[in-house]
């Protein structure tokens, strides 16, 4: 089972991936976006682990470490991922109330709450050239898995090459939300920056889950 103490190696893995693809994800905002996604997710994630890294595991539930990396993704970054997030780490806290670990054939339910918070905040659907294009068919993928009571390593993988194919389909779309929607057509032809990123976080998080 997946306990608290767990869950912080998996959030500082993040902020460490997050931090060496920085440059890139500012990068590929900056073609269709104001080129500050990696510096917002960067901010936001070692936010969380510093946060984190004050607390002692053995004190808190998995639901406290969702919430806390929710309040301080949220209170460290000012760009549209930031809300976004915050509300996935929300939900999937609320996915685990009262207990004190997480089965591990019942971890994949993370990146399914966590697709759902971002939808119902963010509002996109699939095709608007968002990181819901990576998100939800990470969910779909997991909640496919986990139904069929596949191995969670097994269900972890398949969310993350769900999530990586739909990052890269976004270069085929038109940007119809967020920023990058004001560019319509010329937004083709460029992978979404958030797309990117929400596939390096299921990767870190099938890395570090499974
Ligand atoms: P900002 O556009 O405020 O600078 P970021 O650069 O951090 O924010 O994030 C941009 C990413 O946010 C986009 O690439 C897109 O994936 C995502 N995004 C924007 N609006 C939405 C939305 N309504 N729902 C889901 N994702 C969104
Ligand atoms: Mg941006
Ligand atoms: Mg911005």
């Amino acid at each position: 089972a997946l306990t608290s103490a767990d869950l912080i190696k998996m959030f500082r893995a993040l902020s460490e991936r997050i931090e060496a693809e920085k440059g890139f994800l500012c990068e590929l905002d900056g073609h269709i976006g104001d080129a500050d996604h990696g510096i917002a997710m960067a901010q936001g994630f070692g936010a969380v682990a510093r946060a984190l890294d004050a607390l002692d595991p053995a004190a808190i539930s998995p639901t406290d470490v969702f919430n806390t990396a929710a309040k301080s993704f949220l209170n460290a970054v000012g760009a549209s991922s930031g809300p976004l997030y915050a509300t996935a780490f929300m939900r999937a806290g609320a996915a685990f109330k009262g207990k004190d670990a997480i089965a591990a054939d019942e971890a994949p339910a993370i990146i399914e709450a966590m697709a759902r918070g971002i939808q119902d905040r963010g509002k996109a659907e699939p095709g608007d050239k968002t990181m819901i294009d990576a998100w939800q068919p990470a969910a779909v993928a997991a909640a496919a898995g986990r139904e069929a009571g596949k191995p969670a390593a097994e269900v972890f993988a398949a969310a993350r090459k769900a999530a990586e194919e739909g990052a890269a389909a976004t270069a085929g779309m038109v940007a119809s939300k967020g920023r990058s929607s004001r560019l319509g057509e010329r937004s083709l032809g460029h992978v979404d920056p958030g797309a990117a990123s929400a596939a390096i976080v299921v990767a870190v998080m099938a890395e570090s889950l499974a």
